[in-house]
C-alpha cells in the first residue's frame, strides 16, 4: 500500500490557515444523509485505522526485524536500511544518511501548511540489546508518520510531515548531530516534534495508578563523559615503588564519587563504569579509563555537579600521581513538556479507549538527547505501557524480551495512532497550533 494514493473526496478538512479543526464534512457522496456526518478529524482517525490496519503485518516484521538485530549507536546499519526500505516500498522518497550521518535518514509529503516532525529512534544497547525498546519506537514513529500521510494525501490537506530517523540516542546524542547540522531548521518551521517511548506496565510511581500511558514526560539533563588516567608500568612484585598506578586512581577517584553521592539532591544521579582496568596483575597498569554519566534537572545544576564530581576524579588522580584527561559526550538537556500536545494526545488516546496520564510534574531520572530538541522546537515525548512482569527495569535483558513480544507490538501501534491523529490535528487547527507554540516560548519553569 502506498501513502501517496489517489486522493479520495472524503471529509472536508478547513486550510490550515482556517481555524477550527473538527469541521463537518460536506461531501454526501459517501456517507448517509440519514446519519449524522462524521467530523473531518473523525474522517482522518477512520483512515489511519484503516490504514495502520493493513500494514499492520509488515509494520510486526518490521519491528521483529529490528528486536532480533539489535545495533548499537551509529552502527545501525541494518535497522537504517529495514526502515528506509519499507517508507520505499510504500512510495515515499527517501533521503539516506542523512545530514551528514551514515545511519540518520528522513523523508517529507506533503506541502505548504505547517510542519510536524516524527522522531524516530532505533539504537540497541551493548549485550543487553532492545533493552530500552528502540525497535518499538521505530516501529510507532514510523507507523504514525505513513497514517497521517495517508491522511494528509487523501483528505488533501495542506502542511508537511517528516519523518527524521535518530541514530545513537542511549549514547553519543545522534539528535544533538542532527540538530547542529539543522535538521531542525529554522525552528520556527517545526510546529512540533513528536515521538514516544515504551514503558514498563504496572502502577505509577506517584499516584500508584494504572495508566495506559503517559503524554507529558519530564527528564533530566545528562552530561557523560569517558576519564582516562596514565600513569607508568614497572614490575608489580619486583619493583612496584617505580610505577605510577593508574588502576589506583580509578579506583580512588570512584570511591571519592562514591561518597559524593550521599550529599546530592534526591534527584540527582552519578554512575560510573571501569572500561579498561588494566591488563595482567604482574604489571603495574600505566592506563585506565571510565566513563561517568552525571544528571541533574537541569543543564546548569547538571553543570555545577559535574565540577564536584570532577573534583573526585581529579584527587582520585592527585594521590595515585596520575595525569588526567577527559573526553566529553555532549550533554543531553532536560526534556520540556508542552501540555498543549499533552492534552491534545490524551483526548485522542481516549477515544480509543486508553487512559493515558497528561504530564507528570516530578522528571524521571533519566534522559534523552530529545531533550535538545525540545528546547529547539515544541516537542511532544510520551510513553506508552508495555505488558510487563513487576519489578521489570528499562535496559535489562527482562525488558528487551517485553519489546518484542506482539502484545508490546500493539501498543506501539495504539501510540502511533495517537500520534497519527495529534500530527493532523496539528495541521489542521490553528488554535491548537497557536496553543502549542505559546506553550513552547513561555519561559522555562526550570532554572
Ligand atoms: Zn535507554
Ligand atoms: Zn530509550
Amino acid at each position: 500500500m502506498s501513502v501517496i494514493t489517489e486522493p479520495a473526496s472524503r471529509g472536508n478538512f478547513p486550510k490550515a490557515t482556517e481555524g477550527a479543526t473538527d469541521a463537518v464534512a460536506s461531501d454526501t457522496t459517501i456517507w448517509s444523509t440519514e446519519k449524522p456526518k462524521p467530523t473531518s478529524i473523525e474522517v482522518a482517525r477512520e483512515i489511519i485505522n484503516s490504514t495502520l490496519g493493513s500494514l499492520d503485518p509488515a509494520l510486526r516484521q518490521v519491528n521483529i526485524d529490528l528486536h532480533s538485530n539489535p545495533e548499537t549507536a551509529y552502527e545501525e546499519v541494518f535497522a537504517h536500511k529495514v526502515l528506509t526500505s519499507f517508507l520505499e516500498g510504500r512510495g515515499v522518497a527517501v533521503q539516506r544518511h542523512a545530514w551528514g550521518l551514515d545511519t540518520a535518514f528522513e523523508a517529507t509529503v506533503g506541502s505548504g501548511g505547517r510542519q510536524v516532525v516524527f522522531c524516530a529512534e532505533y539504537d540497541a544497547l551493548p549485550d543487553i540489546g532492545h533493552g530500552c525498546g528502540h525497535n518499538l519506537i521505530a516501529t510507532s514513529s514510523v507507523a504514525a508518520f505513513v497514517g497521517a500521510a495517508q491522511v494528509l494525501s487523501e483528505l488533501k490537506i495542506p502542511g508537511r510531515l517528516r519523518i527524521l530517523g535518530t541514530p545513537a540516542e542511549e549514547g553519543g546524542g545522534g539528535k544533538i548531530k542532527l540538530i547542529e547540522a539543522g535538521a531542525f531548521n529554522p525552528p520556527r518551521d517545526v510546529c512540533a516534534a513528536i515521538m514516544s517511548h515504551p514503558t514498563a506496565s504496572g502502577a505509577r510511581r506517584n499516584d500508584g495508578q494504572r495508566y495506559d500511558g503517559l503524554a507529558g514526560t519530564r527528564l533530566i539533563s545528562s552530561y557523560k563523559m569517558r576519564v582516562e588516567f596514565r600513569g607508568s608500568t614497572s614490575h608489580a612484585a619486583a619493583e612496584p615503588w617505580k610505577g605510577i598506578n593508574a588502576l589506583d586512581a580509578a579506583v580512588a577517584a570512584y570511591v571519592n564519587v562514591s561518597v559524593l553521592r550521599q550529599q546530592i539532591q534526591p534527584d540527582e544521579r552519578i554512575h560510573g563504569v571501569f572500561e579498561v582496568g588494566g591488563t595482567v596483575p604482574n604489571v603495574i597498569p600505566d592506563y585506565t579509563s571510565m566513563k561517568w554519566n552525571v544528571r541533574s534537572p537541569t543543564i546548569s545544576s547538571c553543570e555545577a555537579l559535574v565540577a564536584r564530581v570532577k573534583a573526585c576524579l581529579e584527587a582520585g588522580a592527585a594521590a595515585a600521581g596520575c595525569e588526567i584527561s577527559y573526553d566529553v559526550a555532549p550533554t543531553y538537556q532536560d526534556l520540556r513538556v508542552n501540555s498543549s500536545l499533552c492534552k491534545a494526545y490524551v483526548q485522542d488516546m481516549a477515544k480509543l479507549g486508553l487512559r493515558i496520564e497528561q504530564e507528570v510534574q516530578v522528571p524521571l531520572e533519566a534522559s534523552s538527547d530529545m531533550g535538545n530538541v525540545s528546547h529547539m522546537v515544541p516537542s511532544f515525548h510520551g510513553a506508552f505501557a508495555i505488558p510487563t512482569s513487576p519489578n521489570v527495569s528499562l535496559h535489562s535483558r527482562n525488558f528487551a524480551a517485553c519489546a518484542g513480544t506482539n502484545e508490546a507490538h500493539e501498543a506501539a501501534m495504539n501510540c502511533a495512532r495517537g500520534m497519527a491523529i495529534l500530527a493532523i490535528r496539528l495541521l489542521t487547527d490553528d488554535a491548537l497550533a497557536e496553543d502549542v507554540r505559546r506553550d513552547f516560548e513561555m519561559p522555562d519553569p526550570l532554572p
